[in-house]
């Protein structure tokens, strides 16, 4: 898609340079910049389609940075890929929490990359407004208003931290969800609940797809996701 742009924040230029050359390639308008200060003020220029977000940034670091994009109203809905040269499950888990769509670990293949940066666009375009009542993803069909599923067609009845659950995933197939946020989704903020009360759900959950259990992936260390058909 032409016209689409990206915003690279990535203090060290060489690596920079390389995403920008990418992105140009793939046909993406890119702005550049060199921290998180720098990229605010981009911002306020012009409104990218996508941030690609480096963590470790000279000054405000790329989590602080991403959770003031999602606190900002005008900002707030900008997809977000962290990429990070660290690939340790604490890192990926904490950029998830400040509202990260996806992450890439350094070193990675600009075909990898151009592949990830499609599918969250892609992702952010099939999203429904909020407020549609009834989402179909393959053989899944959910019903809010109803608080109802179907699975091939079939009424399939769920608890309703069950339900609340496979509506997250449903929402933003692809996207990894940390089991803190599938506990904020189901409960609110500040429920006290165990890692293993998650897993417990997903095991529910997956038993009651039946067939097609597989749709929900464990992601290892980090948590839970809807495949992406
Ligand atoms: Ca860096």
């Amino acid at each position: 898609m032409a016209n689409e742009t990206i915003l690279i924040v990535e203090d060290e230029a060489d690596i920079r340079e390389l995403i920008r050359y990418n992105m140009e390639r793939e046909g993406f308008k890119v702005f550049e910049a060199s921290s998180a200060e720098e990229a605010q003020a981009v911002l306020k220029r012009t409104l990218p389609d996508l941030i690609l977000l480096d963590l470790m940034l000279p000054g405000t670091d790329g989590f602080a940075f991403c959770r003031s994009l999602r606190a900002a109203e005008r900002t707030a809905k900008i997809p977000v890929i962290m990429v990070t040269a660290r690939d340790e499950d604490a890192d990926i888990v904490a950029g998830l929490e400040v509202g990260a769509d996806d992450y890439m670990t350094k070193p990675f293949s600009a075909r990898i990359l151009s592949a990830r940066v499609r599918a969250v666009l892609r992702r952010r375009t099939a999203e429904p407004e909020d407020g549609s009542d009834v989402l179909t993803r393959g053989p899944l069909e959910i019903d809010r208003t109803h608080h109802a599923v179907k699975v091939d067609g079939k009424p399939v009845v769920l608890t309703l931290s069950e339900f609340k659950t496979l509506d997250l995933f449903m929402r933003r197939p692809g996207v990894v969800f940390s089991r803190y946020q599938i506990v904020d989704a189901v409960h609110g903020e500040d429920y006290p609940v165990t890692d293993r009360s998650v897993d417990v759900q997903i095991v529910g959950l997956r038993r009651k797809l039946g067939a097609y259990s597989d749709l929900i992936e464990t992601v290892r260390g980090v948590g839970y996701r809807m495949r992406v058909e």
